[in-house]
């Protein structure tokens, strides 16, 4: 039994029909006698419209009440995940990072993680429960919600899957791995079968946004396996470690 982190980005979870397609992924791996703690992004561009809809209210906002805004994306995501897992008849347990114990600085809109309080995530975990964590948001000693900085969901899983000493962290994105170069832009980029943790910080650090820089580091310090590679297919991505 192994214990694994995966995490979804945004386009994976765009829609009804991807979020049913993940939870059967999430599924198949939970009945291959693993446990199982799933990170979710906000569906598709609900972050950019949360941005927006703050703007026309209010175009300099208090950061608190925007991070606040903005963590309602990825509850929403970790909530229809837990229920799309529920319908497959596994169970299935949806957190908010306040639930889940990732506390942060006080840098409203780019927090850092200081720590994981990881007993109420293990108990659920104990219990034989899939978690579904809300990605890119923290919370505070004193209780305010917090955001990670844009990308900052990668951050979430890598964060977690270090607190857990978990032993693989797999990053699910629109893409079938790290490539040489952006494939939307250059369509002859090769995909890197592996690469080193220093390697992908010189990619994220240059502006990559396949990988959140701050995930990177995590993984690097805490010598977490990752695994860059596609939700919409099953091919092997990127291995970084
Ligand atoms: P997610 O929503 O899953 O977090 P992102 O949009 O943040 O996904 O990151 C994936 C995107 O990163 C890809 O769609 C791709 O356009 C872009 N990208 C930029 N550089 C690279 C690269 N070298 N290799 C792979 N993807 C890259
Ligand atoms: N939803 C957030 C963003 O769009 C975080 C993430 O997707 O990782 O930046
Ligand atoms: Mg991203």
């Amino acid at each position: 039994m192994a214990l694994i982190v995966q995490k979804y980005g945004g386009s994976s979870v765009a829609t009804p029909q991807r979020i049913k397609k993940i939870a059967e992924r999430v599924v198949k791996t939970k009945k291959e006698n693993h446990k199982l703690v799933v990170v979710v992004s906000a569906m598709g561009d609900t972050t950019d419209n949360l941005i927006k809809l703050m703007e026309k209210i209010n175009p300099d906002p208090p950061k608190r009440e925007l991070d606040l805004l903005l963590s309602t994306g990825e509850v929403v995501s970790a909530a229809l995940l837990a229920a799309a897992i529920s319908a497959k008849d596994e169970k299935a347990v949806a957190f908010t990072a306040y639930q889940g114990g990732i506390i942060t600085d006080e840098i409203h809109t780019k927090a850092r993680i200081q720590r994981i309080n990881t007993r109420k995530i293990l108990e659920e975990l104990n219990r034989g429960n899939i978690l579904v964590i809300a990605g890119f948001q923290g919370v505070t000693p004193n209780d305010a919600i917090t955001t990670l900085g844009r990308g900052g969901s990668d951050t979430t899983a890598v964060a977690v899957a270090a607190a857990l000493k978990a032993d693989i962290c797999e990053i699910y994105t629109d893409v079938e791995g790290v490539f040489t170069a952006d494939p939307r832009i250059v369509p002859q980029a090769r995909k890197l079968k592996k690469i080193s943790y220093d390697e992908m910080l010189e990619l994220a650090s240059l502006g990559t946004k396949v990988l959140h820089l701050r995930a990177v580091e995590i993984a690097k310090k805490f010598k977490v396996p990752l695994h860059i590679r596609s939700s919409f297919t099953d091919r092997e991505g990127t291995l970084i470690c």
